[in-house]
């Protein structure tokens, strides 16, 4: 939209950023400005950049950069979980968040809530004196039904929010070592909800409804799944391992 080049930087193989390829690429963009996505949970792979290290490779090449933190799932989880990366305004330079209100808030209708800095924010402010009020958004009209639901969910659950999370990230670890023990090959970021494994092929994962890529398919494991139906789906992988190697054997 902003007709920005754009370039794409590298990730590790659990899904967060390649430091030193971004390190390589703004290096020899020395003269120029930096806009950096930083991930506070990747989709596929739920991993989480981190933006202390992001900050200090922009500062040290002495860069002007706008760092956005992507928390569609993830904003909701971070500030809930012990010892995880901290993502504030007044401690570091970050220039906006970004969370999504159909996930973890679990909203019927798609909305979100962006969070910038009100010198930035201002920049784009256009008064509208028919409808007496300020127009921030790209769009123009947006539905007051989000603010609703966000509003409700918030009102309703705030308080639950910690036990909610703290359970996700039980369970998500329930599934792992469940799928570890029969021998799947299985990855879980830390601060994440996201279990990576093997992909089962076509028939689980439409059974499932998996999202997956490539060799790859994942759970995200919300509110609404129980350990009993992890451990229905861990025996059905089971079931599906064994059929596997007796053909490949
Ligand atoms: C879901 C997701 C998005 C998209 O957010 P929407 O609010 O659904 O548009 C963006 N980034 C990440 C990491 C996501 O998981």
């Amino acid at each position: 939209m902003a007709r920005i080049p754009e370039v794409v930087i590298n990730s590790q193989p659990n899904g967060e950023i390649d430091y030193e390829h971004l390190e390589q690429e703004l290096s020899s963009r020395k003269h120029l400005s930096a806009i950096v996505n930083v991930n506070l949970g990747t989709t596929l792979k739920g991993a989480v950049d981190n933006h202390v290290q992001v900050i200090d490779i922009l500062e040290k090449l002495k860069m002007r950069f706008h760092i956005h933190c992507d928390g569609a799932l993830g904003g909701m989880l971070l500030p809930f979980i012990d010892n995880a990366p901290k993502i504030s305004f007044k401690d570091y330079p970050i220039g906006s968040i970004a969370v999504s209100g159909h996930k973890f808030i679990g909203s019927p209708v798609p909305c979100g809530i962006a969070i910038a800095r009100r010198e930035d924010v201002k920049k784009i402010e256009t008064k509208i004196d028919y409808i007496g009020s300020l127009d921030t958004t790209i769009l123009g009209s947006r539905t007051g039904l989000g603010a609703i639901s966000l509003w409700y969910g918030i009102a309703s659950r705030g308080e639950q929010f910690a036990e909610e999370v703290s359970a996700c990230l039980q369970n998500a670890k329930y599934l792992y070592d469940g799928l570890r023990q029969i021998g799947i090959n299985a990855m879980l970021n830390d601060f994440s909800n996201t279990v990576v494994f093997e992909n089962p092929g076509i028939d689980l994962c439409h059974k499932w409804h998996l999202a997956n890529s490539g060799n790859w398919a994942h759970i995200v494991v919300m509110q609404n799944l129980s350990s009993s139906h992890l451990d229905t789906f861990i025996e059905e992988m089971k079931i599906w391992q064994e059929t596997s190697k007796n053909n490949a054997g």
